[in-house]
């Protein structure tokens, strides 16, 4: 399935739910979700009302996952093939992989303004993995990696309106803003991912 590049917010509205996707727009009063909370669509209003049904929860679910983190259906569900290899608990480690994405990395870093603008500017390779060229968006990073923005890059407006933002950075990872650079304390722990999902459904869907 291709990858989805309509507008962000009408995902939110079929979802029912903050996905997060415009940066600080999310949480002003100019999220659409807060004016608009009916799904999209001519029956949207009798879709929201309509009983949902288990499996169209659990695919809801997934759906979700794979819009927050700008996942195609191929590679999440190859990304739950590995995960469900992984010991421990399936969805936990799902979630924990997702997370761990050079993409979603930069953006929790605060590197960017979204998690689309995160995967862009890693295809356009304005990031260095150790020192290392990276531009895989999907490339898994570990503890002790270090994610710093290209010397070429940083003068651009793009980053100076980055540098001048003021974002919270989750425990596991660690960043110098002046240096526009960040370090991967430890992978993060499920308590740790506020992504408003319930990976059991996911598990449950793939089960089948
Ligand atoms: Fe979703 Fe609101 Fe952000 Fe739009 S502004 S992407 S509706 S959370």
């Amino acid at each position: 399935m291709a990858r989805y590049t309509g507008p962000s917010c009408r995902l939110c509205r079929r979802e029912g739910c903050k996905l997060h996707l415009k940066g600080e727009r999310c949480n002003s009063d100019k999220c659409s979700l807060n004016r608009r909370a009916q799904a999209p669509g001519q029956h949207g209003a009798a879709n929201n009302r309509r009983r949902v049904k288990e499996y169209s929860l659990q695919l809801r679910e997934k759906q979700r996952a794979k819009f927050v983190y700008g996942v195609e259906e191929k590679q999440f569900r190859n990304t739950f093939n590995k995960a469900a290899k992984k010991k421990g608990i399936t969805g936990e480690n799902l979630l924990i992989m997702l997370e761990k994405r050079l993409d979603n990395v930069v953006y929790r870093m605060g590197l960017s303004l979204t998690r689309r603008e995160a995967r862009q500017l890693v295809v356009h390779s304005h990031f260095l993995v150790n020192g290392k060229k990276v531009n895989i968006p999907s490339y898994q990073v570990k503890a002790g990696d270090v994610i710093s923005v290209k010397a070429k890059s940083l003068n651009s407006p793009k980053f100076k309106e980055i540098k001048e933002m003021t974002v919270g950075v989750p425990e596991w990872l660690s960043v110098d803003r002046d240096k526009m650079e960040g370090k991967v304390l430890a992978d993060p722990t499920r308590e740790q991912i506020d992504t408003p999902i319930e990976e059991r459904l996911i598990v449950e869907l793939y089960s089948k």
